[in-house]
């Protein structure tokens, strides 16, 4: 029997010293000492042992056991602290690399031409106002003097949420708001995100940027509109710049005109950018339209006023030369990083 002891000792410990993992050790822990384990084989098989002897046997067990046990717990102790060792050298952190950079954003080019046309019209005594960019019909078209059978409202041109609601086309609608306050008088522009139903191309997007501006005032006239026009144009494109007005149509506006200013590349002699003509097209403007203003509850007897708007995407493409308006949304960082 102890001869029979000696070797399951000598059988664990052999198999203990040879366990590098800790699961390794559980499982010599179950075959040796648990349930169904050897040494507990022998225990069962105290009954044959003869009564006298059985303490010394049991003695012997106990005494396998306890040498079994604390060469196990050794080698737990042992294969964990090297288990942290191999961890803490894995995550060792050195103190000495130099920081990784991180990379600060950037201002995209529209941002860079609002703030430029917010900064002209601000230093002429102009409020930013912005208002919603999903819209009623009402203000967007109908209170601006565009009637329901007016093409702009046609469905391939305007994303409608419902016969109401709709995703404004145009930031004029911000003026109605404004002007229904009955605050007067009214200088404003209004910059935000519009849409329209176009194709994606070089010149158009289902989605872009305009800035619209709104005067209300007594005495306001057509020169003033010209004015204030011939001063932004040269506060934008440089000192030397002059504006021509051609007459056009717009329903909230009467009478309507669009506004061209000199090539700034060439000056007004003509070259590639302005396609020979000396001249770019920027925004349409006009004198606000009485039926507007009296759709507002403003008194057009005894108030007038002028109104412009421009595509942001525009100035921003005519400002740094930039000859296709998708590079303005494909964030490719190579892109933006120019301006
Ligand atoms: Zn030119």
């Amino acid at each position: 029997m102890q001869e029979k002891l000696q070797q399951i000792k000598e059988k664990a410990l052999d198999q203990i010293k040879q366990a590098d993992v800790l699961d390794q050790l559980n499982d010599i822990r179950v075959a040796f000492l648990g349930k169904k384990g050897e040494l507990t084989g022998i225990l069962k098989g105290m009954k044959d042992v003869a009564p006298e002897d059985r303490p010394k046997v049991g003695q012997w067990v106990n005494d396998t056991r306890s040498a079994i046990e604390s060469v196990l717990e050794e080698r737990k102790g042992a294969l964990a602290a090297a288990m942290r060792e191999v961890k803490l050298k894995s995550e060792v952190i050195d103190v000495t690399l130099p920081a990784q950079k991180n990379s600060v954003g950037h201002r995209h080019p529209n941002t860079i031409a609002l703030e430029e046309v917010e900064r002209i019209f601000v230093g002429m005594g102009y409020e930013v106002v912005e208002g919603p960019e999903v819209e009623y019909d009402y203000y967007n078209f109908e209170a601006l003097n565009i009637p329901a059978n007016h093409p702009a409202k046609d469905e391939q041109d305007t994303f409608y949420i419902n016969d109401k609601i709709l995703l404004r086309t145009q930031t004029s609608p911000v003026q109605v708001r404004v002007m229904e306050q009955g605050k007067l008088p009214i200088r404003m522009i209004a910059p935000g995100r519009v849409f329209r139903s176009d194709e994606v191309d070089a010149t158009h997007s289902p989605s872009f940027h305009q800035v619209e501006g709104l005067v209300i005032d007594k005495n306001i006239t057509f020169a003033d509109l010209k004015g204030t026009l011939a001063e932004f144009a040269k506060e934008l494109f440089g000192p030397e710049t002059k504006v021509k007005f051609r007459p056009h149509h717009f329903p909230f506006t009467e009478p309507s005109a669009e506004v061209d200013v000199t090539c700034f590349k060439c000056g007004g002699k003509g070259c590639r950018f302005c396609k020979g003509s000396g001249w770019i097209e920027i925004l349409g403007c006009g004198m606000v339209h009485p039926n507007v203003l009296r759709m507002s509850g403003i008194d057009p007897e005894e108030y007038s006023g002028f109104a412009f708007g421009m595509g942001l995407e525009r100035i921003a493409l005519l400002k740094y030369e930039i000859d296709d308006m998708r590079l303005l949304y494909e964030n490719d960082v190579r892109f933006l990083k120019q301006f």
